[in-house]
């Protein structure tokens, strides 16, 4: 992992006017943890407490997805948290296609950069960006491999986790 193609990258998204939501945001949340995580946490796009503060998963979801990584036996130091969006859509509305088409180059990098294997997918969105095709409740709860990475579809943090699957689950890979 180049260290300056990542500082690079990350400079790149912090100014980043790809799309419409540049106007309204007032923090671009690139995301973060290890960069020598080998397991992504993927969600949709940051709510008003990440736009404030910049940073992924701060809010009650955040709250939540630590609750769950407690369970899976892992710790924020050991994964990378970021979302498909980078930049808060105004009053929480859902992603515009437009928007996760703008976007996805980022997380692409972060992902080629950082070299990560196994991608938790918190929600339809995060899950459509890479199973365009597929039913997400035919994935919910499995590893799904492509490509040499494994993909495991989950429910957002917030959505009454079903922790004992997900604890099974996440154990089996991580
Ligand atoms: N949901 C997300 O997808 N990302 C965050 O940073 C917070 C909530
Ligand atoms: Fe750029 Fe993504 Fe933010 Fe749109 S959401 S401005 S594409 S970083």
């Amino acid at each position: 992992m180049g260290i300056k193609e990542w500082e690079k990258l990350k400079l790149k998204v912090k100014n980043c006017k790809k799309c419409d939501l540049w106007k309204t945001r007032k923090n671009v949340v690139f995301g973060e943890g290890n960069l020598k995580a080998k397991i992504l946490i993927l969600g949709q796009a940051p709510g008003s407490k990440e736009d404030e503060e910049g940073r992924p998963f701060v809010g009650r979801a955040g709250r939540l997805l630590d609750n769950l990584l407690r369970l899976a036996g892992l710790k924020r130091e050991e994964v990378f948290i970021t979302s498909v969006l980078k930049c808060f859509p105004p009053k929480n509305r859902p992603p515009a296609i437009k928007e996760i088409k703008s976007c996805l180059y980022w997380l692409k990098e972060q992902v080629r950069i950082i070299n990560l294997q196994k991608i938790i997918l918190l929600r339809r969105v995060a899950f459509s960006i890479f199973f365009p095709k597929e039913n997400l409740k035919n994935f919910r709860g499995k590893w799904i491999e492509k490509g040499k990475k494994f993909y495991f579809p989950t429910y957002h943090p917030a959505a009454g986790l079903p922790f004992p699957t997900i604890k099974k689950n996440l154990r089996r890979r991580f």
